[in-house]
């Protein structure tokens, strides 16, 4: 601390990052640093727009973060958690009193024979401003094949198809695990109109990519002008990499109240975040709960009181289908989708109205830090949690 102020650093202005840099600004004695690789906002959510040329997926920091938060555009390459302070690939490093770890996620590694080098993701910015011209200089007719049918792959399908491209969507399993039966029907429905071939089940496996070609495990051979890599995220190694305790997939190890288990300055937010292990699903729902309450964490800490552990709850999944269509398939507060959903034209306005809201939410934030909270009880989470307690003891009391 330098002349009583105390200084933040989030790193990641993504979802998360953003809302935990505007809500620090609460306190006239904080100073915040928000650091990324960009001088704008992504909206991730709108990148199969981009890819599609139906939308821009690109904010200016100006309408999202507030004017309090110093926002440095740079990557931090490592994290002193010793020394306090942050190492930038552009040289130099900034201190903190405090670090947000908000890293977000980005394409993973398919693990498959030749997807790395000929299939395209779209998990990123950059991955997504790599296609577009793939596919501009790719004609209408030829073969696009959407690899992965969670709700990335579905919306990248359908939003190509609409624009009359012949498209396969390999499912490598069921269409749209998260969905509900009656959600998943009608994504199938609305599919089938756009004339999207589904290939779902065991056989439906990608075995390999080629330049022009998409071989499954089922033994047939796809032709495919434009293979397109939707299956799964995978998260920096930033975390790891600065010796700092992560899950298995490489997410921040937190407590309940989001705070490193290896160091009370270190709090993390968003899809980069494992919470007692238990990591939420990752998406911007999650990621704009997570990035205020890690930076209530790191207030309560500061005022030097008990940090609340995190409270998140889930409304379900909000599917594209197109411009003209789309799906909200409703959850329960744990994030179990349940028979209800709204389909068709009025789900597409659904899904606009997601996608500004979120933005604008941000926005909210930056104006009124800390006046709008939204989280409710999830009893499930705590259900959850005791079940791994026990599951941990029971192994501990077997090794014993
Ligand atoms: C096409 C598509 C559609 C999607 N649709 C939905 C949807 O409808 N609903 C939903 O809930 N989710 C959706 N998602 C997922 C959602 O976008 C992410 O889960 C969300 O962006 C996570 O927010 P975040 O703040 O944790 O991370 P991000 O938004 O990924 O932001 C992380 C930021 O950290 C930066 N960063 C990374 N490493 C460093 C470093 N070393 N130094 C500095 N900065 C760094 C990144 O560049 C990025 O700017 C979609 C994703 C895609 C790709």
């Amino acid at each position: 601390m330098t002349e009583n102020i105390t200084e933040v650093v989030v790193i990641g202005g993504g979802y998360a990052g953003v809302m935990a840099a505007n809500r620090l600004t609460q306190r006239d004695d904080v100073r915040v640093t928000l650091i990324n690789p960009r001088p704008n906002f992504v909206e991730r959510i709108r990148l199969h727009q981009l890819v599609a040329g139906t939308h821009e997926a690109l904010a200016d920091y100006g309408k999202v973060l507030s004017e309090r938060v110093l926002l440095v555009v740079d990557t931090v390459t490592r994290i002193d958690s010793d020394g306090r302070s942050a190492k930038l690939a552009g040289g130099g490093a900034v201190s903190y009193d405090y670090l947000i770890y908000a890293v977000g996620s980005g394409s993973v590694d398919p693990r498959v024979p030749g997807a790395t080098e000929f299939a395209y993701p779209i998990a990123t910015i950059e991955d997504a401003q790599r296609l577009r011209p793939v596919l501009g200089a790719t004609p209408d007719t030829a073969a696009v094949t959407v690899v992965g049918a969670g709700p990335t792959g579905i919306e990248i399908a359908a939003e190509l198809a609409e624009q009359g491209r012949h498209v396969t969507l390999v499912c490598g399993g069921v269409l749209g695990p998260y969905l509900h039966p009656r959600g998943r029907r009608v994504v199938a429905e609305r599919l089938a109109k756009l004339g999207v071939i589904v290939l779902e089940g065991g056989e439906a496996k990608v075995t390999a990519v080629t330049r022009d070609t998409v071989e499954l495990s089922g033994g047939h051979t796809l032709r495919s002008a434009v293979t397109i890599w939707t299956a799964g995220f995978g998260v920096p190694d930033l975390a790891a990499r600065s010796g700092l305790s992560t899950d298995a997939a490489g997410r921040l190890l937190t407590d309940e109240t989001l705070t490193s288990v290896d160091d009370e300055r270190v709090v993390a937010a968003g899809d980069s975040a494992a919470p007692s292990g238990l990591p939420f699903r990752m998406g911007c729902q999650s990621a704009v709960q997570l990035g205020p309450q890690a930076a209530e964490t790191v207030l309560s800490r500061i005022a030097g009181k008990q940090p609340a552990t995190i409270d998140v709850g889930f409304a379900g999944q909000c599917i594209s289908l197109g411009r003209s269509a789309g799906i909200f398939q409703v959850s329960d507060k744990h994030d179990t989708a349940n028979k209800h959903y709204l389909g068709g034209w009025p789900g597409a306005k659904l899904k606009e109205l997601i996608c500004w809201s979120t933005v604008w939410q941000l926005g909210y934030e930056a104006r009124k830090p800390g006046k709008r909270t939204w989280w409710t009880k999830d009893d499930k989470r705590q259900q959850l949690l005791q079940a791994k307690g026990q599951e941990a003891s029971t192994a501990a009391d077997r090794a014993a």
